[in-house]
């Protein structure tokens, strides 16, 4: 369901102006009768019906208030390459603390840390453990999963989401920004797969299966990021781009 903001609620009868408006009317096309989500600034949603429309101004009536939820309107999957140490209950945890719904670690050419069978079994038991307390501190509406350990073609083959983002320590040319505008116009940011690379980078060859799977390469800006930094970084500014 799409979303929109408007200043406050309650009123039965609202209007959205403006860039929303446009959106609402000449990209997504919606009709009087078309229903569609609308948050006040303080977070109160309610589910909303058009009942007039044209390209500056959309009236919308209110049928009910939603009960407050603490979930981000953007399923984020996090697809880690597997990183020394530490570092994965460190991105886990704050990944789950900002929002995504789910971790996956998975086993890339260039991962220092081997993992598989009982241990890597062992390790997502640990991770899933710490995903559940940082969900409970955090108040989410559900405990994210931390899949199973998987290479890059297994990953993208279970989580085909309608966007894909590889942050791409070469890239140089698209930003992370434009992919998620091109991904809003296509009305695509209902659930994305962002993949981060570990310590030693992404290989050109998972480069290629990425973007055979639809996977778009981005940049996350002129400095290199450490692997524990990049999922971070790109979470915050996802969720801030979409006002999650
Ligand atoms: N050697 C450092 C370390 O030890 O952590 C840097 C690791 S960096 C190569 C790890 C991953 O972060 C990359 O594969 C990529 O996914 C992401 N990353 C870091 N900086 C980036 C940037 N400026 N643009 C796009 N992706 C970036």
């Amino acid at each position: 369901m799409h979303r929109f903001f408007v200043p406050q609620l309650y009123n039965e009868t609202m209007t959205i102006e403006g860039v929303d408006a446009r959106h609402i009317s000449k990209v997504l096309r919606m009709q009087p009768g078309a229903q569609l989500q609308i948050v006040s600034d303080d977070g109160v949603s309610a589910l909303a019906e058009i009942s007039a429309i044209d390209s500056e101004c959309v009236t919308v009536h209110c049928l009910e208030k939603l009960a407050e939820s603490h979930e981000p309107a953007v399923r984020l999957i996090l697809a880690q390459g597997l990183a020394k140490g530490e570092k994965m209950e460190f991105i886990i945890q704050k990944a789950v603390e900002m929002g995504a719904y789910s971790v996956v670690p998975v086993a890339m050419e260039h991962s220092v840390v081997r993992l598989d069978g009982a241990k890597a079994a062992k390790k997502v038991e640990r991770w899933q453990k710490i995903a559940e307390s940082a969900a409970k501190q955090s108040k989410r509406d559900i405990i994210p999963e931390v899949q199973p350990v998987q290479t890059m073609a297994q990953m993208l083959a279970a989580n085909d989401c309608a966007t894909k983002i590889i942050a791409y320590e070469c890239e140089d040319k698209k930003s992370l920004k434009a992919a998620l505008k091109e991904a809003q116009a296509k009305g695509a940011l209902t659930d994305l797969l962002l993949i981060i690379g570990p310590e030693g980078g992404i290989s050109e060859a998972e480069l290629e299966t990425a973007r055979a799977a639809g996977a778009v390469p981005v940049s996350l800006g002129r400095r290199i990021l450490r692997a524990e930094t990049a999922g971070l970084v790109a979470i915050s500014a996802i969720f801030y781009e979409t006002g999650d």
